[in-house]
């Protein structure tokens, strides 16, 4: 799903619950569905920054209440990780990944195991449930220096 679609998709949201599509929240479900930052996982304050780059008067308030359109529209999920500050992702039809996560920097590694999401399955089973969604972040040192340069973590 690119961005336009996302748009697209977000406005047909709020046009059936009595919503405007504004040209800030159109700027702003572009921006946070940038294919090259998808994987980012802003939090409100990162998003802002990016948005205010293109529109100086956008404000925290826009940003914080169109993220909670777009989780109740289903085209973002709130993630906390790590540090405590929920970041936020799009929510892409079809995808799914978890987190590994530097734990200095907040360095965000994205991966997919089979295996792994198939044990899950499997334990839902177990305990008498089927299994709806999950979230898993992994956090961990990187044993080579971090992706990051700025990130304390310099390999052990
Ligand atoms: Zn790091
Ligand atoms: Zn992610």
């Amino acid at each position: 799903m690119d961005a336009s679609e996302a748009v697209k998709r977000f406005n047909e949201y709020l046009k059936s619950h009595q919503h405007k599509l504004t040209k800030q929240r159109a700027l702003i479900t572009e921006i946070f569905f940038d294919p090259d930052k998808r994987s980012e996982h802003p939090t409100v304050e990162e998003l802002y920054l990016r948005v205010k780059e293109r529109d100086r008067n956008v404000g925290h308030a826009t940003i914080y209440r169109t993220l909670k359109l777009l989780i109740e529209a289903g085209l973002a999920v709130p993630n906390r990780i790590g540090e405590g500050l929920t970041r936020y992702e799009p929510e892409i039809p079809g995808e799914h990944h978890d987190h590994m996560i530097c734990d200095r920097c907040g360095l965000i590694v994205e991966f997919e195991d089979e295996e792994i999401e198939r044990l899950q399955e499997e334990i839902a089973k177990k305990l008498g449930f089927s299994l709806l969604d999950h979230s898993m972040n992994l956090v961990g040192s990187p044993q080579e220096p971090c992706q990051r340069p700025d990130c304390l973590n310099q390999g052990s």
